[in-house]
């Protein structure tokens, strides 16, 4: 008998759900045979542009691509400095040093691990060009009291909003969506992502058709019209069944996103019960924050390491997000920053562990995460 296992995503369920709907779409597709952007890249764009209420989305190749072309489209540069947290995915930070910026890096909050909003302010300089925000796994960093100051110092706020499709956030009670704070939103589709494709994509989106214009011909190679090139910009494009399935599933993100929530929630009520919060701090939702739980990553007490072990033993695949923090990424060593420099970054490096999380996820396999996460801890 094969043994049981738990994967920490399991996207062959999610299909199993819309099976009939993506084969459509992609059989649409292969009929069509028109494979790079045209009309489902731009039907998925203005989907897009709808859900998020923005003027305009811009499919791209990836969600580095996102960021890539967002931080061209705004000039960044050789001497200019990008502010950013160290504790995120590699792509937030290499846009920044591959178009030959300097990035700026501000410790993230214990609790929510996004950005310590108070701090950002104190890093700015003359020349700041650009603030990334990132709302990880899928939680809304806190930018309401942060956008007019960086507005008025000329700094553009790019969201990397890759594990946050479908959240939002509750200003003066009104929702505000991830990648609408900002003059720049960046979204990855990646197959791992809550809304995630069939391959590689991205998107930019904007309220300013100015910059969104630019960013539309920097993703392909900077031309206005076909072979006349006003800049030098990228190949990044969307294709067409990429599209094709975001815009099936995007039709099911509320619903999926409402499940994480429940999946997130009954973690918490399964960590209580055994008594384990001694051991196992859930992820905070910060106070008006829709959460849509793209990870579910609490802090542990102990070997860490040894947990992930221990659950891989039993069956169940946890990941680490992220083991080395960006400023002591070996080629970040030329930034010049040591062990110590961004404590609470450094701290969630040794103590998350993101747990097996997807809308699909039953009650009984998470009683089962949380069992074998007792019996580490000698409380089985
Ligand atoms: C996934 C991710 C990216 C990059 O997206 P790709 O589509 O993989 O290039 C950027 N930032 C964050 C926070 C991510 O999680």
């Amino acid at each position: 008998m094969n043994k049981k296992t738990l994967p920490s995503l399991d996207l062959k369920r999610g299909y199993a759900r819309i099976r009939e709907e993506i084969d459509q779409a992609v059989r649409d597709v292969l009929e069509s045979q028109y494979f790079i952007m045209g009309p489902e890249v731009s039907g998925l764009e203005a989907e897009v542009a709808r859900y998020l209420e923005v003027e305009r989305a811009i499919g791209c190749a990836s969600g580095s691509d996102a960021l890539l072309l967002a931080l061209k489209a705004l000039g960044v540069g050789p001497g200019d400095e990008v502010i950013t947290t160290p504790y995120s995915f590699f792509a937030t930070v290499s846009c920044i040093t591959r178009l030959g910026a300097t990035p700026i890096f501000v410790d993230v909050d214990p609790e929510s691990y996004n950005v310590m909003p108070q701090a950002v302010m104190e890093r700015v300089t003359d020349r700041t060009k650009a603030f990334i925000p990132v709302h990880l796994f899928g939680q809304m960093a806190r930018l309401e009291a942060l956008i007019g100051p960086l507005d008025s110092r000329g700094i553009a706020v790019v969201e990397d909003c890759a594990q946050a499709f479908g959240s939002w956030r509750s200003v003066d009670g009104a929702p505000v969506r991830a990648g609408t704070f900002g003059i720049l939103g960046c979204y990855s589709f990646f197959p791992t992502k809550n809304l995630g494709a069939y391959g590689d994509g991205g998107m930019v989106v904007s309220r300013d058709n100015g910059l969104a214009d630019r960013i539309a011909r920097l993703r392909v190679h900077g031309a206005g019209a076909t072979y006349y090139h006003e800049e030098v910009g990228l190949n990044s494009r969307l294709d067409a069944i990429q599209a094709a399935v975001l815009r099936v599933k995007l039709r099911h993100l509320d619903e999926w996103n409402q499940e994480r929530r429940l999946v997130a929630e009954r973690y918490r009520t399964l960590f209580a019960e055994k008594g384990l919060l001694d051991v196992v701090s859930p992820p905070l939702e910060d106070v008006g924050n829709y959460h849509i739980y793209h990870q579910y990553v609490p802090r542990v007490s102990g070997d860490r390491d040894g947990l992930v072990k221990h659950l891989a033993a039993e069956g169940i695949t946890a990941r680490v997000y992220y083991p080395v923090p960006l400023h002591l990424q070996r080629c970040f060593l030329f930034l010049g920053y040591a062990p110590g420099d961004f404590p609470v970054s450094e701290r969630l490096s040794r103590e998350t562990i993101a747990l097996p999380i997807f809308p699909e996820l039953t009650m009984e396999e998470q009683e089962w995460v949380v069992s074998s996460v007792a019996s580490f801890y000698g409380r089985d």
